[in-house]
């Protein structure tokens, strides 16, 4: 069961609106916060429940922001040529507490212990945290997941996560990356459309495979480099 991703196009659109929205609506944000604290350190009667309630709704706006924010092209895009394996260590690194305490172990796999491909290193990061994080909220039982790095051919690396989560029917497969398509009780339904996003951009290509009662892999396409 395999479904190659290309919906460059509106995506396109979406990414650059989305980043003059993101960008507009974080410094009200900004604001909101402070002031609410203000508040919550002044006021007599007990409203903490309401408080929480704010909080924790402001970090969920925060949260749709900053994976939005990942669309927008300016800032700093460095693209020069790193060691993919070790963005991919720092990942790691990066989600071993949350396995740890999950009880997931992470298994890797690297033919080589550096592959230098031409890439943007923060956005590719971003890409691996996205795909190892949801693996991990599809595994709360503990287990493995499975990262391999492998030369495809001359051109291309491959790069597979494969978690040993409940999988996918071929119809929620087709959605995988559509913006906001989450099966998530305080999901975003972003993750996946940002990475597919950035994958493009470094001219790869993502392919998922599912079983479902399996699990599911995410096969990461990227050239070695690309002109640029
Ligand atoms: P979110 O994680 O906020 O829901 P994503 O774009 O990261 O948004 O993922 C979208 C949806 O894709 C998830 O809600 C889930 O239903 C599905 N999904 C993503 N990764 C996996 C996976 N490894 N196994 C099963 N389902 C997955
Ligand atoms: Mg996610």
């Amino acid at each position: 069961l395999q479904e190659q991703i290309r919906k460059s196009d509106t995506l396109n659109v979406v990414g650059e609106l989305a980043a003059g929205i993101a960008h507009e609506i974080r410094n009200p944000m900004t604001a909101l916060k402070g002031f609410i604290q203000l508040l919550q350190g002044s006021v007599k009667e007990d409203f903490s429940n309401y408080f929480n309630v704010i909080t924790s709704e402001i970090k969920r706006i925060e949260t749709i922001i900053t994976e939005f924010l990942v669309l927008a092209k300016p800032q700093a895009m460095r693209y020069f040529r790193q060691n993919v394996i070790g963005i991919m260590h720092e990942t790691l690194e990066l989600l071993g507490a949350q396995a740890l305490f999950q009880n997931i172990q992470f298994l890797t796999e690297f033919d080589e212990e550096e592959f230098l491909i031409y890439c943007e290193g923060n956005q590719l990061k971003q890409v691996f945290i996205n795909i190892i994080k949801n693996a991990l909220e599809v595994m709360p039982d503990g287990g493995r997941i499975y990262i391999k790095a492998k030369r495809e051919n001359q051109d291309y690396i491959r790069i597979s996560i494969e978690d040993e989560g409940p999988g996918l029917p071929e119809e929620k497969l087709k959605k995988l990356g559509e913006p906001f398509y989450t099966t998530k009780e305080r999901g975003t339904g972003l993750g996946l459309m940002v990475s597919y996003k950035i994958i493009e951009e470094h001219n790869g290509l993502v392919e998922v495979e599912s079983e479902e009662g399996k699990g599911t892999t995410f096969h990461i396409l990227l050239p070695f480099g690309f002109g640029g």
